[in-house]
């Protein structure tokens, strides 16, 4: 970082140069507010977004970036002269590896944040990681890549940043597991036989936590958090039994640590993704205090109940695929980002989301996954048979 000078001729700068891929998003959109609070700490070298380009321009505009990527066919946006554009994938794992970049923030949905997130890693960079199905799909690859560069792997997910705060001050020797909580999502409280119609609207409110369209409709699902189970078994190297899930309706403490002798650790905070946001940009330093204190006679009652699982019928089958490994996890995944697209856009019931991730398993034959390749060619095929799942359902939906 040294020997940069500013425009102003003051000391160079020793502000963290930061690439935001998925800038336009729910995630993005907190990102670049916790580096507007921290003009010291935080100079914002790159964006990215798939279609908002009018956002995009804008943000490039307000943070003074010199290169953006966009999605492949995404209309010409009016970005400031000089600000360099480039198109698709080629040009996400270019920011993503970018040598002029300390920290790579993926904030992507779905599928799409994988490529940049082997990017980010081979390179060595650190990667701050709030899209999850990088994980989900390629747990193994990104594990081993981050090893053999060095590269710092920070998660933004809630849980698993509370997670990474709490088991710093605990040895591997006394660790017995995790508990992740779930809030039990927008459709907690609906009766069971009314799940599975439940309307766009319903689903897309969650009651705790205000994130996109694709996370939302995860969480109603419980998808969310079989992506999450998964996630914690790569970043915190666990294996499957020792990841527990509780639901917790307040969303306050949003993680809990199992200890050899019987006792939990607990991390308690207000539901504001901020929060994991700014640790992860700060990390390693302390993060920055732009936040109320969390006042435990503020918080009221706590509860914790189990699951009922058979209220969710896609989070065994993500979860199951996980457990198989090689590509089912990518099939899931994959059929499950399908789904969700098209459950928002009225082609499918909700309840059909499961339908789609069975029918996607069901019909694409799991095998190895050694390589980027693999992985991709797998969700390649899976998208192709989610999407004729979609269409034979949507075809009875429309008659
Ligand atoms: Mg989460």
């Amino acid at each position: 970082m040294g020997g940069r000078v500013t425009p102003s001729g003051t000391p160079p700068s020793v502000r963290k140069r930061v690439a935001v891929l998925g800038s336009t998003g729910s995630i993005g959109r907190n990102v670049l507010a916790v580096a507007a609070a921290h003009p010291d700490a935080f100079e914002i070298v790159s964006l990215s977004a798939f279609r908002n380009v009018d956002l995009l321009a804008e943000q490039a505009a307000r943070f003074g970036v010199g290169k953006v990527a966009v999605g492949e066919g995404t209309p010409q946006g009016s970005f400031p002269d000089g600000v360099e554009i480039g198109r698709g994938r080629a040009s996400l794992e270019a920011l993503a590896s970018d040598p002029g970049v300390d920290l790579v923030v993926n904030a992507l949905v779905g599928a799409a944040g994988l490529a940049p997130t082997l990017a980010a890693v081979e390179a060595g960079r650190t990667l701050a990681l709030a899209n999850k199905e990088s994980l989900v799909m390629a747990g193994e690859l990104v594990s081993r890549a981050a090893e053999s560069s060095g590269a710092a792997l920070v998660p933004i997910d809630s849980e698993h940043s509370s997670l990474f705060r709490c088991l710093k001050g605990v040895p591997r020797s006394e660790l017995a597991g995790v508990v992740l909580t779930a809030s039990g999502g927008p459709l907690r409280d609906l009766p069971t036989s009314e799940i599975a119609s439940a309307g766009v609207e319903a689903v897309l409110d969650h009651p705790t936590w205000d994130m996109g369209e694709k996370v939302t409709v995860d969480s109603a699902t419980l998808v969310n958090k079989a992506m999450e189970v998964v996630e914690a078994r790569w970043l915190f190297d666990l294996p499957f039994e020792r990841i527990e899930v509780v639901l917790h309706r307040e969303s306050i403490v949003h993680s809990l640590v199992r200890l050899t002798d019987g006792t939990l650790l607990a991390h308690l905070g207000l539901p504001d993704m901020k929060v994991p946001i700014q640790y992860a940009m700060f990390h390693p330093d302390p993060p920055g205090g732009i936040f109320e204190d969390c006042r435990p006679g503020a918080l009221g009652s706590l509860h914790f109940e189990p699951v009922d699982f058979g209220r969710y019928p896609c989070y065994d089958l993500v979860l199951d695929a996980a457990r198989q490994g090689g590509t089912s996890p990518v099939i899931a995944a994959t059929a499950d980002e399908v789904a969700v697209a098209a459950f928002v856009d009225g082609r499918i019931r909700f309840g059909e989301i499961a339908d789609v991730i069975a029918g996607a398993l069901a019909a694409v034959a799991a095998g190895d996954a050694p390589d980027v390749d693999a992985v991709l060619a797998a969700e390649e095929t899976a998208r192709e048979a989610a999407g004729q799942i979609v269409g034979r359902l949507s075809g009875a939906l429309s008659q």
